[in-house]
């Protein structure tokens, strides 16, 4: 499946690597050095398969691998790759590719925005999450200290190929995180959706590739959307921050044990909770949406967490935003709002349907 936006580039959907040779042609990179960036899970899963491929298509094929993890996503990785990359001579017609989840996506897009002040750059995302959501939109970046995501640059590739088969050899953890961000797709844009993935819960959680072939493509569509309608993130582009604020918290005071995916899912929950409370969407919505997280594995509780310091740690994503928190509220399923004015009250009652 092609799909052709606005965004300069293609995102291609196969089930299997097979038509990656013919997509790679088509960038005419006979004359150029690729450099496959990967971590050392999905080398050994995928690599080979790829590099090969690769090489077949472009003037040399090289690779760069860091042990898989966030907390591997980082500037000390990135230096690595950067003397890689000056070992080997890329210059500034070369490419580099990312093969992976969203930690290699992110840290090779970074590397491509930076080395020589930018080279061009292609994802292979391998994991749901990245397939969904992070392999789309061109945000890159690494984390600081304890800041996620605190360096970065918009970077656009050249080229988003995405492999569904690939998905059968992630873990039921990683899968059902995925899952997270792609049921907030549906709340925020499409009620239909949002009622599809209830319908087909079994199929997905199956792996089903018919099912999962659609599934990433309206997750995707969705994505590209918004995106486009706001590359720089100035107003549409804020509703991806559904269930963000407050799950960015719940992941920071977890040390990063729970997924990304998971928190955000707890986020939605007690965002739709001040939704309720507010009267905006009807109070059954609420169990509505924990039997579809249920369905897809995902916790609906977490514990040893005060909703007090939840609250508290939001108050640092506050201050990079000029002092407000853009919190993001639900007006119906599948469409949702930007709010200013949600009290820290507000968010401490929300919380408590999370909070075992
Ligand atoms: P990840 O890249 O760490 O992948 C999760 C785990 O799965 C890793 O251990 C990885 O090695 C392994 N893995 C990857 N593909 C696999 C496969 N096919 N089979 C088996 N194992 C596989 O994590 P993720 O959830 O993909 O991405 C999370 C990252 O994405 C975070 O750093 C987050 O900040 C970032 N993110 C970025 C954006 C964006 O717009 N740029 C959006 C959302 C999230
Ligand atoms: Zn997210």
């Amino acid at each position: 499946v092609h799909m052709n936006g606005t965004l300069i580039y293609e995102i291609v959907m196969e089930a299997g690597f097979g038509r990656l040779k013919e997509e790679l042609k088509k960038l005419n990179l006979e004359e150029r050095k690729i450099c496959i960036v990967t971590d050392s899970n999905v080398a050994s899963l995928y690599l080979e398969e790829v590099e090969s491929i690769v090489s077949s298509c472009c003037r040399k094929a090289e690779h760069f691998i860091f042990p898989a993890g966030e907390e591997n996503k980082n500037l000390d990785t990135v230096k690595n790759l950067y003397e890689a990359l000056i070992l080997k001579q890329f210059d500034r017609q070369d490419y580099l590719l990312a093969l992976g989840g969203g930690v290699v996506g992110d840290l090779c897009g970074y590397g491509a925005a930076t080395y020589l002040r930018g080279i061009s750059f292609i994802q292979v995302p391998t994991t749901l999450l990245s397939q969904v959501d992070s392999s789309i939109g061109g945000k890159t970046g690494v984390d600081f200290d304890s800041y996620k995501n605190m360096v970065g640059a918009f970077h656009m590739p050249k080229l988003v190929y995405t492999n569904i088969a690939s998905l059968k050899t992630l873990s039921e953890e990683q899968f059902s995180s995925g899952m997270g961000e792609i049921i907030k797709h549906g709340l925020i844009k499409d009620e239909p959706y949002y009622r599809w993935l209830m319908e087909h819960a079994t199929e997905i959680q199956n792996r089903d590739f018919t099912v999962l072939s659609q599934l990433v493509l309206v997750s995707n569509q969705i994505k590209r959307e918004v995106v486009e309608k706001d590359p720089t993130e100035q107003g549409e582009r804020a509703l991806l921050n559904l269930g963000h604020t407050l799950g960015h918290a719940i992941e920071k005071l977890s040390d990063f044990r729970l997924m990304h995916g998971h928190c955000v899912g707890l986020g939605c929950i007690a965002a739709m909770a001040i939704s309720i409370n507010r009267g905006m969407i009807q109070p059954e919505e609420l169990s509505r949406l924990l039997s579809v997280m249920e369905a897809f594995g995902m916790p609906v509780t977490v514990s040893g967490l005060s909703p007090e310091n939840i609250v508290l740690t939001t108050r640092s994503d506050k201050k990079m935003d000029s002092g407000t928190v853009r919190f993001i509220l639900l007006e119906q399923i599948g469409k949702a709002c930007v709010n200013k004015t949600v009290t820290e009250a507000e968010m401490t009652e929300g919380l408590r349907h999370i909070l075992a």
